[in-house]
């Protein structure tokens, strides 16, 4: 269940104080990842709390959502497409901007890399300020995707993500 899978998460994450800049404590989740049984164990989690045949395709954002897309699309038997960050993709892109702690970001997908009203389940290891998820959702509806839900291992709550990301289909298997 729920509280299960909360508890894979909050065993196999490590503060960093101070990384990668002064004051932000990194929640490193390698060792969550590097461990088999609970790496499987939360994608398994994942699946389970939308159903098997919810989603057609899983969105993952570069770069440790990747880890987790693959994985989960792999054990959903659907595709995964992959969120970049500026100038890596090959082919036209829609480009979404947005603040950064210091400065500004840009993410990209490929103009066609969903089909129209493809239910896209989008995945990234943690919710923070909530500027990452809300660039990549608008992008996935910009590039015709259907958003299902977003979800994340941990969601850091008290930098307010959920509420930027108001109205939408947020799922955390850890709020801290
Ligand atoms: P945000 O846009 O502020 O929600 O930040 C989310 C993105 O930055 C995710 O892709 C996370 O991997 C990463 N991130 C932000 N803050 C942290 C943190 N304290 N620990 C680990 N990753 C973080």
């Amino acid at each position: 269940g729920g509280d299960a899978v909360a508890r894979l998460v909050a065993d196999r994450v490590l503060d960093v104080p101070d990384f990668p800049q002064a004051g932000v404590v990194f929640k490193d989740l390698s060792p969550l990842f590097a461990d088999g049984e609970s790496f499987r164990g939360v994608i398994d989690g994942i699946l389970e709390h939308y159903g098997r045949g919810s989603f057609d395709v899983v969105a993952g954002i570069e770069a440790r959502g990747f880890v987790i897309a693959a994985a989960l699309a792999y054990a959903a038997g659907v595709g995964v497409v992959p969120v970049r960050k500026a100038g890596k993709l090959p082919r036209e892109v829609l480009s979404a901007s947005y603040e950064l702690e210091y400065g500004e970001a840009v993410l990209e997908v490929h103009a066609d890399a969903f089909v129209a009203n493809q239910r896209v389940l989008v995945v990234d290891d943690v919710l923070a300020t909530g500027g990452t998820a809300e660039a990549t959702l608008g992008l996935v509806e910009r590039a015709g995707g259907t958003v299902v839900g977003f979800t994340v291992l941990l969601e850091l709550a008290f930098l307010g993500g959920r509420k930027r990301l108001a109205g939408r289909p947020v799922h955390a298997l850890l709020t801290v």
